[in-house]
């Protein structure tokens, strides 16, 4: 049987794991952390569980499948629930809206709200699925990379339709052409954080997000996000997947021309194909660092990273549920302050996730657990201690005067994660959430393929390349990567 090395244990990783069983390969999967996920972990404190990295659940259905390809029932493994509210929003007016699932009812009550038509709302929703419909199969499903992938009827529609995908435009100048409720131009523009964009350089074309949340829903894994790492760990274990962790791959072995295998401080494992799900940056520059570097893709602008407190809070709020979102009253300045300044806003817009609201044992008894998170800059080097220390005062104080309590007093447990920190447990470059930013139209064009053009048999998997990061498109990058590579027939 054919061997496959997979560098990384990331949520990518394990999928291509799982993918490249099912083709018959001999997997084994070389991970530094002593633990698998990557980003995707949770951790105790002092009585409270937390999810440290994804909160926001879609698209489940790319799970499942990863079961299903094994004859497995994913229930058997892991159940989730659909989210009635999707979210709330809070300004600090006093203005609150409360997204609710379904294209109809987000655009009833918004249209309540936010002082616009239904109908318009309605229109804006149809071209984001419209959007969506015409580029996922060819940007999402696809390698951008392989000419196969524009000789089909899909890029023809997708040509066809290239009026339609505002791509010409930012993705505020898209939304200020739809609607003029500055607080519904607000919720829009933050759809660009979802892949870790300004709303303010990021291509109209991402108007698209939207429609994943309202068609497809957003849910809630019952035992927390950490349920898809260890629901998918299980998965590839039962199926024959072996992990080798606390072992950093230090070298991927190449010879002329074809990679041969992967190097640690233990050994030397041959392979007949190497993926890599560690960040592309670093994998050229640490992995590969003889080889010729693809230097414009290493240089393209990174996603924003993110500052999270955790928080023990003594009390329960009736007013917030799962994902809350109290949003800036500058929101231009403060991706001004994120890609530019590398700095961090003093009035940020601040996301609270908090998962005892599903799952009451994740806080203690009259307690919440609270995952605090400002979009924030990769990291260039800044003084973190001080970036860290302004911003909890400016995050209480906001939050205090939205919730009109006193905050301070109710935070009984607290520690917190930091783009350098993201950077050193995950190798991301600069500490980036989703690899490469998606603030130029070129962007995708520009993200690393799912293969090496230079390099036989070594495959790319993972956030920092195509189709990009977040759970979804992660679990995508595995899907492509496995139907680039052979069936192993031997
Ligand atoms: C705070 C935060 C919030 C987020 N929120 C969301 C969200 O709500 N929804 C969403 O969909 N996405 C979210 N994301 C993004 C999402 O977590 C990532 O896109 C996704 O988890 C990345 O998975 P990955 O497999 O590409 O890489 P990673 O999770 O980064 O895993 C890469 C793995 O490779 C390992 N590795 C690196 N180098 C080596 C080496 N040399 N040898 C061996 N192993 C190595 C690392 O240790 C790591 O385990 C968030 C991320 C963060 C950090």
């Amino acid at each position: 049987m054919q061997r496959a090395i997979v560098v990384g244990a990331g949520i990518a990783g394990i999928a291509t794991s799982i993918r490249l069983r099912a083709k018959n390969y001999n997997v084994t999967v070389l991970e530094s952390n002593a633990y698998p996920g990557g980003k995707l972990h949770a951790t105790e404190n002092q009585g409270f569980r937390f999810d440290l990295g994804p909160s926001l659940f879609t698209m489940p259905h790319f799970v499942d499948e990863l079961f299903e390809l094994h004859g497995q029932n994913p229930r058997d493994y892991f159940n989730y629930k659909k989210k009635e509210v999707i979210c709330n929003y809070f300004w600090e007016d006093g203005t609150r809206f409360s997204a609710t699932d379904g294209p109809n009812s987000f655009a009833q009550e918004a249209s309540r709200i936010f002082g616009e038509s239904k109908e318009r709302i309605e229109k804006y929703l149809g071209k984001s699925k419209r959007k969506y419909d015409l580029t996922a199969p060819l940007f999402l499903e696809k390698s951008l990379h392989k000419r196969d992938t524009y000789l089909n009827k899909d890029c023809l529609k997708a040509i066809l339709g290239i009026g339609q995908l505002d791509i010409g435009k930012t993705l505020d100048e898209t939304n200020k052409a739809n609607f003029k409720s500055e607080k519904l131009i607000q919720l829009f523009n933050r759809f660009a954080t979802y892949n870790g964009s300004s709303p303010y350089e990021t291509p109209g074309i991402m108007s698209m997000i939207p429609h994943l949340e309202m068609h497809y829903g957003t849910y809630f894994p019952k035992g927390g996000m950490h349920r898809i790492t260890k629901s998918l760990y299980l998965l590839a274990q039962r199926i024959g997947v072996e992990f080798r962790f606390s072992e950093s791959a230090e070298e991927i072995m190449v010879e002329r021309g074809t990679a041969i295998g992967v190097r640690t401080k233990k050994g030397k494992y041959a392979s007949d194909i190497v993926i890599s799900n560690m960040d592309i940056y670093p994998t050229y520059k640490k992995l590969l660092p003889t080889q010729e570097q693809p230097v414009r893709t290493l240089k393209q602008e990174r996603s924003s990273s993110a500052l999270i407190f955790y928080w023990g809070i003594s009390k329960k709020f009736e007013q917030l549920d799962l994902h809350n979102i109290f949003f800036s009253e500058d929101y231009k300045n403060e991706f001004e302050h994120i890609f530019q300044r590398k700095s961090l806003h003093p009035d940020p817009t601040i996301y609270v996730n908090i998962t005892s609201k599903e799952e009451p044992n994740d806080a203690p008894e009259g307690c919440e657990n609270w995952f605090v998170m400002v979009n924030a800059p990769g990291n260039f080097g800044q003084d973190w201690d001080s970036l860290k220390s302004q911003s909890r005062k400016n995050i209480v104080q906001k939050l205090s005067r939205c919730l009109n309590t006193d905050l301070e007093q109710h935070i009984v447990s607290e520690f917190t994660l930091d783009p350098v920190q993201i950077e050193n447990n995950t190798s991301s470059y600069r500490g980036a959430l989703y690899g490469a930013a998606s603030n130029s139209r070129f962007s995708a064009f520009l993200r690393h393929p799912n293969f090496s053009s230079k390099i036989n048999n070594l495959y790319f998997c993972g956030g920092s390349v195509h189709p990009g990061g977040g759970i979804p498109l992660c679990l995508l990058s595995a899907k492509i990567v496995s139907e680039l590579i052979p069936n192993n027939d031997q």
